[in-house]
């Protein structure tokens, strides 16, 4: 049984930007799914379809990032394999244009979960990872973005996104192989004008990103500093595992935990071993894309 699904994000996706959000997602969709169909792996799954997110301008991962308060671009990813429960994850690299390729490596080939800044780059030159410009990860509607935001007396991350607005295309895959194999991973430019050295749920196991066997998949998007106090993608996965919640009961679960207890806004995506699918998101728009051997056709919403 193969399933996949994907996120690009969850806010209030303006209407000249649905096509954009629909087209990034659906390619990320085929580009994961045609590894699945070839008998490749989840994890190769997951990795092929962030990378096209990552790519693709339209998104807060890889090109087309939100810019940092110093005026950089640090990226966030992570990554894990629900068969071995091993994970790798990049927080603040900066010039890296697929975090996500880097946070596999980490998982592939250090003893590491978990590397940052200086020393992630570091590991990224020994294992020839490409580096690329700054140029090549920013694109004028966040420049632009980042400009108008430095002429504002007080910015706050916090206060945009309790208006559950604030925009946020964070990308995230889980995916299951005809193995039955799970993984999961999620990418990110973090928030507009976070701190230098900010770091958000999406590299931090257990909030951004969890697989496990045994139950399934989640990856998370929203605000990043609600989504870590509530350990949101292993919580969704405990509501599937201990509390026999069906995978849209427990993504509701989640989003509901994240706005009562934080008033947390965002979206989750969760695909559980048998390959069912949960979505919830209480963001006005959330971007999202699956597929799987029991239905036809992918099936792209916005
Ligand atoms: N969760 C991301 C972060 O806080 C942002 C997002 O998903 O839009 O870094």
């Amino acid at each position: 049984m193969k399933s996949i699904i994907v996120h690009g994000g969850a806010w209030d996706i303006p209407d000249d930007m649905l096509g954009d959000h629909r087209n990034g997602v659906s390619s990320a969709l085929s580009a994961g799914w045609d590894i699945l169909t070839n008998g490749g792996s989840a994890l190769d799954a997951v990795q092929a379809a962030i990378n096209k997110m990552e790519d693709d301008p339209t998104f807060d991962a890889g090109r087309g990032s939100f810019v940092n308060m110093a005026g950089q671009i640090e990226l966030d990813a992570s990554i894990m394999d629900g068969r071995t429960m091993r994970a790798g994850a990049v927080a603040a690299v900066r010039n890296i244009l697929h975090p996500i390729t880097l946070a596999r490596a980490v998982m592939d080939k250090s003893e590491h979960v978990l590397l940052v800044s200086d020393g992630a780059m570091r590991f990224a030159r020994e294992q020839d990872i490409p580096f690329c410009g700054a140029d090549d990860l920013l694109v004028g509607r966040e420049f632009e973005r980042w400009k108008e935001i430095q002429t504002r007396p007080a910015y706050s991350g916090r206060e945009a996104f309790a208006g559950s607005t604030n925009p946020g295309d964070t990308v995230g895959c889980v995916a299951l192989d005809d193995q039955g194999n799970v993984a999961s991973g999620t990418s990110t430019g973090g928030t507009p004008n976070k701190y230098p050295g900010r770091v958000g749920d999406s590299p931090i196991i257990g909030c951004g990103t969890y697989a496990v066997n045994s139950v399934g998949g989640v990856s998370t998007t929203g605000w990043g500093e609600a989504i870590i106090k509530v350990v949101l993608a292993k919580s969704i996965i405990d509501a599937i595992d201990m509390l026999k919640m069906t995978p849209e009961d427990a993504a509701q679960h989640g989003i509901s935990i994240l706005h009562s207890r934080v008033e947390g806004y965002g979206g989750v995506i969760v695909l559980t071993k048998k390959g069912k699918f949960g979505i919830a998101f209480n963001t006005p728009r959330m971007a999202r894309a699956y597929m799987s051997d029991e239905i036809s056709e992918p099936v792209v919403t916005v």
